[in-house]
Protein backbone atom coordinates (compact mmCIF):
# COMPACT_ATOMS: atom_id res chain seq x y z
CA UNK A 1 0.00 0.00 0.00
CA UNK A 2 1.25 2.82 -0.88
CA UNK A 3 -0.33 5.15 2.21
CA UNK A 4 1.91 2.56 4.34
CA UNK A 5 4.95 3.50 2.65
CA UNK A 6 4.33 6.93 2.83
CA UNK A 7 3.57 6.63 6.64
CA UNK A 8 6.13 4.79 7.70
CA UNK A 9 9.05 6.32 5.44
CA UNK A 10 8.07 9.55 6.76
CA UNK A 11 7.44 8.52 10.68
CA UNK A 12 10.42 10.32 11.62
CA UNK A 13 9.15 13.88 10.98
CA UNK A 14 6.74 13.86 14.02
CA UNK A 15 8.14 11.75 16.21
CA UNK A 16 11.23 13.05 16.18
CA UNK A 17 10.64 16.36 18.05
CA UNK A 18 11.19 15.63 21.38
CA UNK A 19 7.93 18.11 23.08
CA UNK A 20 5.58 16.72 20.63
CA UNK A 21 4.11 13.45 22.46
CA UNK A 22 1.40 11.71 20.97
CA UNK A 23 -1.45 12.41 21.99
CA UNK A 24 -5.12 11.15 22.10
CA UNK A 25 -7.29 12.50 18.86
CA UNK A 26 -10.72 14.97 19.82
CA UNK A 27 -11.63 14.69 16.07
CA UNK A 28 -15.36 13.64 16.55
CA UNK A 29 -16.87 14.45 13.08
CA UNK A 30 -17.04 15.60 9.43
CA UNK A 31 -19.97 18.00 8.83
CA UNK A 32 -21.49 20.38 5.92
CA UNK A 33 -21.39 23.39 7.19
CA UNK A 34 -24.30 23.80 4.96
CA UNK A 35 -26.74 21.98 5.38
CA UNK A 36 -25.57 19.51 8.45
CA UNK A 37 -24.85 16.60 6.64
CA UNK A 38 -22.65 14.31 8.20
CA UNK A 39 -19.66 12.57 6.21
CA UNK A 40 -17.49 9.77 7.11
CA UNK A 41 -15.05 11.49 9.33
CA UNK A 42 -11.59 9.25 8.42
CA UNK A 43 -12.11 9.15 4.77
CA UNK A 44 -10.57 11.55 2.03
CA UNK A 45 -13.55 14.22 1.23
CA UNK A 46 -13.59 16.78 -0.51
CA UNK A 47 -17.09 18.66 -0.81
CA UNK A 48 -20.83 17.52 1.16
CA UNK A 49 -22.08 14.67 -0.96
CA UNK A 50 -25.66 16.40 -0.52
CA UNK A 51 -25.43 20.05 -1.58
CA UNK A 52 -21.85 20.66 -2.70
CA UNK A 53 -20.61 22.74 -0.12
CA UNK A 54 -17.59 23.09 2.71
CA UNK A 55 -17.40 20.47 5.00
CA UNK A 56 -16.13 21.49 8.58
CA UNK A 57 -13.99 19.04 10.99
CA UNK A 58 -15.80 19.08 14.16
CA UNK A 59 -13.97 18.42 17.90
CA UNK A 60 -15.02 16.92 21.46
CA UNK A 61 -14.57 20.63 22.84
CA UNK A 62 -16.20 19.35 26.05
CA UNK A 63 -13.09 16.86 26.49
CA UNK A 64 -10.23 19.65 25.56
CA UNK A 65 -12.17 21.61 27.65
CA UNK A 66 -11.20 18.99 30.38
CA UNK A 67 -7.53 18.03 29.65
CA UNK A 68 -5.82 21.15 27.97
CA UNK A 69 -5.70 24.32 30.20
CA UNK A 70 -4.97 26.87 27.75
CA UNK A 71 -2.06 28.17 30.09
CA UNK A 72 -0.16 24.67 28.56
CA UNK A 73 0.25 26.17 25.45
CA UNK A 74 2.70 28.15 26.38
CA UNK A 75 5.53 25.29 26.86
CA UNK A 76 4.42 24.25 23.69
CA UNK A 77 6.55 24.35 20.19
CA UNK A 78 6.01 27.75 18.41
CA UNK A 79 4.66 26.51 15.49
CA UNK A 80 0.49 25.48 14.83
CA UNK A 81 0.98 22.18 16.05
CA UNK A 82 1.42 23.39 19.45
CA UNK A 83 -2.84 23.41 19.13
CA UNK A 84 -2.70 19.61 17.96
CA UNK A 85 -5.71 18.97 20.17
CA UNK A 86 -7.71 20.94 17.79
CA UNK A 87 -6.32 20.20 14.40
CA UNK A 88 -7.81 16.47 12.10
CA UNK A 89 -4.56 14.74 12.15
CA UNK A 90 -4.77 11.57 14.63
CA UNK A 91 -1.49 10.09 14.75
CA UNK A 92 1.31 12.66 15.73
CA UNK A 93 3.80 10.89 13.22
CA UNK A 94 1.57 11.83 10.37
CA UNK A 95 2.41 15.72 11.01
CA UNK A 96 4.14 17.35 8.02
CA UNK A 97 5.42 20.54 9.60
CA UNK A 98 8.24 22.56 8.04
CA UNK A 99 7.92 25.07 11.01
CA UNK A 100 4.57 26.96 10.16
CA UNK A 101 2.51 29.32 12.08
CA UNK A 102 3.37 31.05 15.60
CA UNK A 103 4.13 34.47 13.54
CA UNK A 104 4.71 37.18 15.27
CA UNK A 105 1.94 39.48 15.93
CA UNK A 106 4.44 42.83 15.61
CA UNK A 107 2.87 45.85 17.28
CA UNK A 108 3.75 48.70 14.45
CA UNK A 109 4.06 51.81 16.71
CA UNK A 110 5.66 53.32 13.59
CA UNK A 111 2.87 52.98 10.91
CA UNK A 112 0.33 53.65 14.17
CA UNK A 113 1.71 57.23 14.29
CA UNK A 114 1.92 57.78 10.64
CA UNK A 115 -2.09 56.55 10.22
CA UNK A 116 -3.24 57.71 13.63
CA UNK A 117 -3.62 54.31 15.15
CA UNK A 118 -2.44 54.32 19.22
CA UNK A 119 -2.52 49.98 18.99
CA UNK A 120 -1.98 48.85 15.50
CA UNK A 121 -0.30 45.22 15.60
CA UNK A 122 0.75 43.48 11.88
CA UNK A 123 0.57 39.63 12.10
CA UNK A 124 3.69 38.82 9.98
CA UNK A 125 2.87 35.60 7.82
CA UNK A 126 4.92 36.25 5.54
CA UNK A 127 7.65 35.00 8.10
CA UNK A 128 6.33 31.13 7.06
CA UNK A 129 7.90 28.85 5.07
CA UNK A 130 7.34 29.40 1.20
CA UNK A 131 6.96 33.03 2.21
CA UNK A 132 3.30 33.11 3.10
CA UNK A 133 0.46 31.80 5.07
CA UNK A 134 -0.55 29.37 2.85
CA UNK A 135 1.80 26.92 4.59
CA UNK A 136 -0.49 26.81 7.50
CA UNK A 137 -3.37 25.30 5.21
CA UNK A 138 -1.41 23.24 3.60
CA UNK A 139 0.45 21.38 6.14
CA UNK A 140 -2.62 20.17 7.54
CA UNK A 141 -4.20 19.18 4.50
CA UNK A 142 -1.09 17.54 3.38
CA UNK A 143 -0.83 15.69 6.91
CA UNK A 144 -4.26 14.40 6.72
CA UNK A 145 -3.65 13.39 3.33
CA UNK A 146 -1.03 11.06 4.13
CA UNK A 147 -2.80 10.19 7.33
CA UNK A 148 -5.53 9.25 4.94
CA UNK A 149 -3.57 6.95 2.42
CA UNK A 150 -3.70 9.47 -0.31
CA UNK A 151 -0.72 8.94 -2.90
CA UNK A 152 -0.56 12.04 -4.72
CA UNK A 153 -1.95 15.61 -4.74
CA UNK A 154 -3.34 17.98 -6.98
CA UNK A 155 -4.01 21.80 -6.43
CA UNK A 156 -6.01 25.26 -8.38
CA UNK A 157 -3.62 28.34 -7.20
CA UNK A 158 -3.23 31.63 -7.93
CA UNK A 159 -0.01 30.95 -6.92
CA UNK A 160 1.00 30.82 -3.51
CA UNK A 161 -0.94 27.55 -2.03
CA UNK A 162 0.93 25.87 -5.16
CA UNK A 163 4.46 26.80 -4.07
CA UNK A 164 3.34 25.34 -0.63
CA UNK A 165 2.14 22.10 -1.77
CA UNK A 166 5.07 21.55 -3.64
CA UNK A 167 7.26 22.21 -0.70
CA UNK A 168 5.17 20.45 1.91
CA UNK A 169 4.54 17.52 -0.74
CA UNK A 170 7.91 17.44 -1.03
CA UNK A 171 8.47 16.76 3.05
CA UNK A 172 5.96 14.08 2.99
CA UNK A 173 7.56 12.44 -0.14
CA UNK A 174 3.96 12.56 -1.76
CA UNK A 175 3.96 13.18 -5.92
CA UNK A 176 1.79 16.72 -6.57
CA UNK A 177 0.54 18.50 -9.40
CA UNK A 178 0.15 22.11 -9.46
CA UNK A 179 -2.25 24.04 -11.92
CA UNK A 180 -1.57 27.73 -12.04
CA UNK A 181 -2.35 31.03 -14.64
CA UNK A 182 0.04 31.71 -17.15
CA UNK A 183 0.67 35.11 -15.88
CA UNK A 184 1.19 34.08 -12.14
CA UNK A 185 4.42 35.92 -10.53
CA UNK A 186 7.92 34.24 -11.52
CA UNK A 187 8.40 33.49 -7.82
CA UNK A 188 5.95 31.15 -7.78
CA UNK A 189 6.47 29.18 -10.88
CA UNK A 190 10.27 28.80 -9.63
CA UNK A 191 9.14 27.33 -6.50
CA UNK A 192 7.22 24.94 -7.70
CA UNK A 193 10.09 23.57 -9.99
CA UNK A 194 12.51 23.72 -7.07
CA UNK A 195 10.42 21.54 -4.97
CA UNK A 196 9.95 19.12 -7.43
CA UNK A 197 6.19 19.53 -8.12
CA UNK A 198 4.91 18.58 -11.37
CA UNK A 199 3.71 22.29 -12.57
CA UNK A 200 1.17 23.39 -15.89
CA UNK A 201 0.49 26.88 -16.46
CA UNK A 202 -3.11 27.55 -17.67
CA UNK A 203 -4.64 30.25 -19.94
CA UNK A 204 -6.85 31.54 -17.23
CA UNK A 205 -7.84 32.02 -14.03
CA UNK A 206 -7.95 29.62 -10.10
CA UNK A 207 -10.88 28.53 -11.60
CA UNK A 208 -10.60 27.58 -14.55
CA UNK A 209 -7.55 25.63 -13.20
CA UNK A 210 -10.05 24.23 -10.22
CA UNK A 211 -11.95 22.26 -12.89
CA UNK A 212 -9.02 20.92 -14.58
CA UNK A 213 -8.01 19.89 -11.06
CA UNK A 214 -11.73 18.25 -10.26
CA UNK A 215 -11.19 16.21 -13.59
CA UNK A 216 -8.09 14.73 -12.66
CA UNK A 217 -9.17 13.78 -9.21
CA UNK A 218 -12.50 11.59 -10.46
CA UNK A 219 -10.47 10.17 -12.28
CA UNK A 220 -8.01 8.90 -9.88
CA UNK A 221 -5.14 10.98 -10.85
CA UNK A 222 -4.85 12.95 -7.33
CA UNK A 223 -6.98 13.81 -4.38
CA UNK A 224 -7.97 17.67 -4.75
CA UNK A 225 -6.67 20.05 -2.07
CA UNK A 226 -8.73 23.22 -3.34
CA UNK A 227 -9.11 26.22 -1.08
CA UNK A 228 -12.55 24.83 0.95
CA UNK A 229 -12.81 22.15 -1.34
CA UNK A 230 -10.66 20.00 1.78
CA UNK A 231 -11.28 20.42 5.13
CA UNK A 232 -8.17 19.93 6.89
CA UNK A 233 -6.53 23.47 5.05
CA UNK A 234 -9.07 25.91 6.84
CA UNK A 235 -7.99 23.85 10.24
CA UNK A 236 -4.80 25.10 9.30
CA UNK A 237 -5.94 28.37 8.62
CA UNK A 238 -8.08 28.85 11.96
CA UNK A 239 -4.77 28.74 13.84
CA UNK A 240 -3.89 32.26 13.21
CA UNK A 241 -7.48 33.01 14.97
CA UNK A 242 -6.16 30.77 18.04
CA UNK A 243 -2.50 32.43 17.91
CA UNK A 244 -3.80 36.25 17.73
CA UNK A 245 -5.91 35.50 20.84
CA UNK A 246 -3.45 33.48 22.96
CA UNK A 247 -0.79 36.65 21.99
CA UNK A 248 -3.10 39.53 23.14
CA UNK A 249 -3.34 37.19 26.32
CA UNK A 250 -6.67 35.91 25.40
CA UNK A 251 -8.30 39.06 24.69
CA UNK A 252 -9.26 39.68 20.71
CA UNK A 253 -8.65 42.95 19.36
CA UNK A 254 -11.50 45.43 18.00
CA UNK A 255 -10.95 44.88 14.21
CA UNK A 256 -9.03 42.63 12.13
CA UNK A 257 -8.38 43.53 8.76
CA UNK A 258 -7.79 40.80 6.27
CA UNK A 259 -7.37 40.47 2.42
CA UNK A 260 -9.49 37.84 0.74
CA UNK A 261 -9.23 35.47 -2.09
CA UNK A 262 -10.71 32.11 -0.95
CA UNK A 263 -11.63 33.35 1.93
CA UNK A 264 -10.29 30.40 3.97
CA UNK A 265 -8.50 32.73 6.80
CA UNK A 266 -11.57 35.04 7.57
CA UNK A 267 -13.50 31.43 8.13
CA UNK A 268 -11.22 29.46 9.69
CA UNK A 269 -10.53 32.05 12.30
CA UNK A 270 -14.02 32.68 12.98
CA UNK A 271 -14.14 29.04 13.59
CA UNK A 272 -11.53 29.24 15.88
CA UNK A 273 -13.11 31.95 18.08
CA UNK A 274 -16.19 29.95 18.01
CA UNK A 275 -14.37 26.78 19.34
CA UNK A 276 -12.47 29.05 22.00
CA UNK A 277 -15.83 30.63 23.66
CA UNK A 278 -16.86 26.99 23.92
CA UNK A 279 -14.00 26.29 25.42
CA UNK A 280 -14.32 28.77 27.98
CA UNK A 281 -10.93 30.63 26.56
CA UNK A 282 -12.16 33.63 25.62
CA UNK A 283 -15.55 35.51 25.77
CA UNK A 284 -18.44 36.19 23.26
CA UNK A 285 -16.84 39.49 22.02
CA UNK A 286 -15.53 39.49 18.74
CA UNK A 287 -13.43 41.67 16.71
CA UNK A 288 -15.06 43.39 13.52
CA UNK A 289 -14.03 41.05 10.95
CA UNK A 290 -12.84 42.96 7.86
CA UNK A 291 -12.74 42.02 3.97
CA UNK A 292 -10.26 43.53 1.71
CA UNK A 293 -10.16 42.99 -2.02
CA UNK A 294 -8.95 44.41 -5.49
CA UNK A 295 -11.37 46.85 -7.21
CA UNK A 296 -10.68 44.20 -10.27
CA UNK A 297 -11.92 41.21 -8.13
CA UNK A 298 -14.52 41.88 -5.62
CA UNK A 299 -17.25 39.81 -5.41
CA UNK A 300 -17.49 39.28 -1.93
CA UNK A 301 -17.39 43.01 -1.59
CA UNK A 302 -20.16 43.09 -4.10
CA UNK A 303 -22.70 40.79 -2.48
CA UNK A 304 -22.07 42.31 0.64
CA UNK A 305 -22.63 45.76 -0.26
CA UNK A 306 -25.59 43.73 -2.64
CA UNK A 307 -27.01 42.19 0.81
CA UNK A 308 -26.45 38.72 -0.84
CA UNK A 309 -25.04 35.84 1.17
CA UNK A 310 -23.96 34.06 -2.35
CA UNK A 311 -21.52 36.57 -4.94
CA UNK A 312 -21.26 35.60 -8.42
CA UNK A 313 -18.62 35.31 -10.71
CA UNK A 314 -16.54 38.27 -11.15
CA UNK A 315 -15.92 38.79 -14.53
CA UNK A 316 -12.53 39.90 -16.28
CA UNK A 317 -10.91 39.71 -12.81
CA UNK A 318 -7.64 41.33 -13.11
CA UNK A 319 -5.25 42.67 -9.94
CA UNK A 320 -1.18 42.70 -9.27
CA UNK A 321 -2.34 41.28 -6.17
CA UNK A 322 -2.55 37.84 -7.52
CA UNK A 323 -3.72 36.09 -4.00
CA UNK A 324 -6.96 37.88 -4.31
CA UNK A 325 -7.51 37.21 -7.78
CA UNK A 326 -10.00 34.52 -7.12
CA UNK A 327 -13.61 35.78 -9.06
CA UNK A 328 -15.85 33.24 -7.43
CA UNK A 329 -15.39 31.25 -3.93
CA UNK A 330 -17.29 27.56 -3.06
CA UNK A 331 -17.04 29.27 0.76
CA UNK A 332 -18.72 32.90 -0.30
CA UNK A 333 -21.39 32.10 2.25
CA UNK A 334 -19.70 31.62 5.40
CA UNK A 335 -16.96 34.66 4.93
CA UNK A 336 -20.43 37.01 4.18
CA UNK A 337 -22.05 35.29 7.67
CA UNK A 338 -18.68 35.95 9.62
CA UNK A 339 -18.55 39.76 8.50
CA UNK A 340 -21.84 40.31 9.22
CA UNK A 341 -22.05 38.46 12.60
CA UNK A 342 -19.01 40.32 13.48
CA UNK A 343 -20.13 43.98 12.43
CA UNK A 344 -17.52 43.96 10.17
CA UNK A 345 -17.64 45.52 6.81
CA UNK A 346 -15.87 44.27 2.95
CA UNK A 347 -13.97 47.07 1.11
CA UNK A 348 -11.83 47.54 -2.27
CA UNK A 349 -8.37 48.66 -2.77
CA UNK A 350 -7.08 50.65 -6.02
CA UNK A 351 -3.92 48.32 -8.10
CA UNK A 352 -2.27 51.97 -7.68
CA UNK A 353 -2.74 51.73 -3.77
CA UNK A 354 -0.55 48.49 -3.06
CA UNK A 355 3.12 49.68 -4.06
CA UNK A 356 2.79 52.69 -1.74
CA UNK A 357 1.13 50.80 1.20
CA UNK A 358 3.71 47.89 0.83
CA UNK A 359 6.62 51.01 0.51
CA UNK A 360 5.12 52.77 3.64
CA UNK A 361 4.58 49.03 5.72
CA UNK A 362 8.15 48.41 4.53
CA UNK A 363 10.03 51.64 5.64
CA UNK A 364 8.05 52.65 8.91
CA UNK A 365 8.20 48.94 10.08
CA UNK A 366 10.89 47.17 8.65
CA UNK A 367 8.44 44.54 7.61
CA UNK A 368 8.25 42.71 3.80
CA UNK A 369 4.95 42.83 2.75
CA UNK A 370 3.00 41.26 -0.18
CA UNK A 371 0.76 43.38 -1.95
CA UNK A 372 -2.00 41.67 -0.03
CA UNK A 373 -0.53 43.09 3.06
CA UNK A 374 -0.42 46.44 1.83
CA UNK A 375 -3.60 46.18 0.83
CA UNK A 376 -4.65 45.71 4.91
CA UNK A 377 -3.32 49.20 5.65
CA UNK A 378 -4.97 51.54 2.82
CA UNK A 379 -7.87 49.60 3.81
CA UNK A 380 -7.35 50.82 7.26
CA UNK A 381 -6.75 54.70 6.49
CA UNK A 382 -9.78 54.21 4.40
CA UNK A 383 -11.89 53.14 7.00
CA UNK A 384 -10.26 55.67 9.56
CA UNK A 385 -11.45 58.31 6.98
CA UNK A 386 -14.68 57.03 6.41
CA UNK A 387 -15.39 56.41 10.28
CA UNK A 388 -15.84 53.09 10.52
CA UNK A 389 -12.79 52.36 12.94
CA UNK A 390 -11.70 54.59 15.42
CA UNK A 391 -7.42 55.27 16.32
CA UNK A 392 -8.27 54.39 19.62
CA UNK A 393 -9.15 51.02 18.23
CA UNK A 394 -6.88 47.79 18.43
CA UNK A 395 -6.68 46.65 15.09
CA UNK A 396 -4.17 43.83 13.68
CA UNK A 397 -3.61 43.66 10.11
CA UNK A 398 -2.51 40.98 7.84
CA UNK A 399 0.29 41.03 6.25
CA UNK A 400 0.10 37.11 4.53
CA UNK A 401 3.19 36.98 2.90
CA UNK A 402 6.52 38.27 1.41
CA UNK A 403 7.00 41.32 -0.57
CA UNK A 404 10.42 39.16 -2.48
CA UNK A 405 7.74 37.21 -4.04
CA UNK A 406 6.56 39.67 -5.76
CA UNK A 407 9.73 41.03 -7.66
CA UNK A 408 8.12 41.97 -11.07
CA UNK A 409 5.92 44.68 -9.44
CA UNK A 410 8.38 46.02 -7.11
CA UNK A 411 10.37 46.26 -10.43
CA UNK A 412 8.16 47.96 -11.78
CA UNK A 413 7.06 50.14 -8.92
CA UNK A 414 9.82 50.46 -7.05
CA UNK A 415 13.82 50.81 -9.24
CA UNK A 416 14.61 54.09 -9.99
CA UNK A 417 16.60 54.06 -13.05
CA UNK A 418 18.23 57.02 -14.39
CA UNK A 419 19.18 58.33 -17.60
CA UNK A 420 22.84 60.08 -17.97
CA UNK A 421 22.26 61.68 -21.38
CA UNK A 422 19.16 63.47 -19.18
CA UNK A 423 20.84 66.98 -18.14
CA UNK A 424 18.38 66.80 -14.89
CA UNK A 425 19.96 63.62 -14.40
CA UNK A 426 21.22 65.21 -10.90
CA UNK A 427 17.56 66.69 -10.33
CA UNK A 428 16.88 62.83 -10.04
CA UNK A 429 18.62 62.07 -7.38
CA UNK A 430 17.83 64.58 -5.35
C1 LIG B 1 -4.10 33.24 -0.83
C2 LIG B 1 -3.67 34.56 -0.40
C3 LIG B 1 -4.58 35.48 0.15
C4 LIG B 1 -6.05 35.16 0.30
O1 LIG B 1 -6.25 34.28 1.36
P1 LIG B 1 -7.59 33.45 1.59
O2 LIG B 1 -7.52 32.95 2.99
O3 LIG B 1 -7.61 32.36 0.58
O4 LIG B 1 -8.73 34.39 1.39
C5 LIG B 1 -4.08 36.68 0.62
N1 LIG B 1 -2.76 36.99 0.53
C6 LIG B 1 -1.86 36.14 0.00
C7 LIG B 1 -0.43 36.56 -0.07
C8 LIG B 1 -2.28 34.89 -0.48
O5 LIG B 1 -1.39 34.05 -0.99
ZN1 LIG C 1 -24.40 20.02 2.57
Amino acid sequence: MASNTHGSGNSGTGASVPDRPAVRSYLTRLVCSMCGNPEEVDRLKNVCTACGRVLFYEYDLDAVRETLPRDALRARDATLWRYRELLPVRETRHIISLGEGMTPLLPAPRLGAVSGFSQLYVKEEGLNPTGSFKARGISVAVSRALELGATALGIPTAGNAGGALAAYAARAGLPCYVLMPEDTPLANKLECVLYGANLYLVKGLINDCGRIVREGAAAGRWFDVSTLREPGRAEGKKTMGYEIAEQLGWELPDAIIYPTGGGTGIVGMWKAFDEMERMGWIGSRRPKMISVQAEGCAPIVRAFEAGERHATLFANAHTVASGLRVPVAIGDYLMLDAIRASGGTAITVHDDEFTPAMRAIARAEGISPAPEGGATYVALTKLRDSGFLKTSDRVVIFNTGAAWKYSELLETGLLPVLDPADPAVQAQIA
